[in-house]
């Protein structure tokens, strides 16, 4: 454990802050923990001073191929240092945790994953088909230099069938275990008005552009709220794996009693209602309402930038067709256009792998060989990770770890990217543990 605790210090140490990255120093660090195990990886440049390893413990026979990863080293910035209890950068160790940025997001898995693979390499196993390492740059920047680069430059290097990475494990009732089989999309999209611009002084009967931007954006959110399509496929998979009675069950899936469910599960736990109001529908979050010049002109453009996310399934046409739904008689004189890059703009649509599948059914058993008793269940994240990469070229792909089931769930919300992020001695303990049993499961079954 000692040696797993001073790796993962380094990794926070190394401080790979994205932008810009500089990911090739823990890419570095990687590659010589590896060679000290006497284990040969490659590095694959992409951008000077950016760069992924793949290391390999090849199948002896034709059987599914496993990949550890994409586990990646980057991390977002820290933008109050002097709120965090140390430094963030130390990789300090303290009442058993170990703090920094990126402990939580996603240092530790990178460090369990290695730690595994070393272990099994060690052991000698032989898999029937290979089990791959993938550590990558640049996944909170999208990934360009990272996993998409791997898939676009390299892709006989890191082809697989299954893989498991951020983010997942965190208990969410007693015994009872998230891992994620998908995760939303995000589609932001630009809505954007004209009007006749006059004198501030005389508005009468004016054609005023913000007049029709906060209409829109009133429209926007009771759509959102009230009319647009649910889908209780991920709230069933919720409801099954709680094991939830007969009539909290039908609470939560009945798509009519869904308002006054959310509603009565606000006052008593806001961020889960937040969370099943996300799992039913795409969401629709008008976020920059810009319009006007000065204050005696009236205006004659304004425009909403909305936060759009999606679940699997809803494409550019679903987007589009429920945002003029939403604007009503509006639409007629909306411009709809995605966000331009320039502006922050980024495109990504909803992804799943199965819930259930014999791989499923191994990182089950991986997880009950430490925590007999537990099971499994299916959750969609709210964010975008590397993972879609991997699935829309048809890889089984979870986020799947396993936490100290003393934490609770509201940690990785208020952790991850935030003050004070830091990783429990006996979470690294145990994702170490159920990488290397689902390895010797999955692989030689
Ligand atoms: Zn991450």
């Amino acid at each position: 454990m000692k040696e797993s605790i001073a790796l993962l210090s380094e990794l926070i140490q190394n401080k790979c802050v994205n932008p810009p990255g500089n990911e090739i120093k823990s890419i570095q660090s990687i590659q010589r923990f590896l060679q000290e195990h006497d284990i040969e990886c490659q590095v694959f440049e992409s951008a000077p001073n950016r760069g992924n390893l793949v290391a390999r413990i090849p199948g002896t026979k034709n059987g599914p191929k496993l990949m550890f990863g994409p586990a990646h080293v980057d991390v977002v910035p820290v933008e109050n240092p002097d709120e965090w209890e140390v430094d963030p950068f130390s990789g300090t160790v303290k009442d058993g945790f170990v703090w920094g940025r990126g402990a939580l997001d996603m240092l530790y898995i990178v460090v369990t994953q290695v730690q595994a693979f070393i272990q099994l390499q060690k052991e000698n196993f032989q898999p029937k088909g290979d089990l791959i390492l993938l550590i990558v740059s640049d996944e909170e920047a999208g990934g360009r230099y990272g996993a998409e680069w791997m898939l676009e430059n390299h892709p006989e290097q890191i082809k697989t069938d299954y893989l498991v990475t951020e983010a997942g494990g965190l208990s969410i009732a007693p015994g009872k275990l998230v891992f994620m089989i998908g995760e939303k999309g995000g589609a932001w999209k630009r809505i954007s008005f004209k009007g006749t611009p006059g004198h501030g002084s005389m508005p009468f009967d004016s054609d005023n552009a913000a007049h029709k931007a906060a209409q829109a954006i009133i429209k926007l959110r009771d759509y959102c709220d009230s009319k647009i399509p649910l889908t209780t496929e991920y709230l069933n998979y919720l409801a099954k794996g709680l094991e939830l009675g007969f009539i909290q069950r039908i609470m939560l899936i009945n798509k009519r009693l869904l308002p006054f469910t959310l509603n009565n599960l606000k006052k008593r736990d806001l961020q889960m209602a937040k969370v099943v109001h996300g799992l039913t529908r795409m969401t629709l979050s008008p976020n920059i309402v810009q319009g006007g010049t000065k204050v005696n002109v009236i205006p004659a453009t304004a425009y909403i930038d909305v936060d759009i996310r999606t679940l699997p399934g809803q494409d550019d046409e679903y987007v589009v067709t429920h945002l003029k739904k939403a604007l009503g008689v509006l639409a007629k004189e909306a411009t709809i256009e995605a966000l331009s890059a320039e502006e922050g703009g980024f495109t990504s649509y909803g992804n799943a792998s199965p819930a259930s599948s014999e791989f499923v059914s191994a990182m089950e058993k991986a997880v009950q060989q430490e925590l007999p008793d537990s099971t499994l269940v299916p959750f969609i994240m709210p964010a975008v990770s590397d993972c879609r990469f991997f699935r829309e070229r048809g890889v089984e792909a979870y986020g799947f770890s396993l936490f100290d089931p003393e934490t609770p769930m509201s940690h990785l919300a208020s952790l991850a990217h935030g003050t004070d992020e830091r990783i429990s001695i006996k979470t690294i303990e145990l994702s170490q543990k159920v990488y290397y049993n689902l390895a010797k499961f999955f692989l030689i079954q």
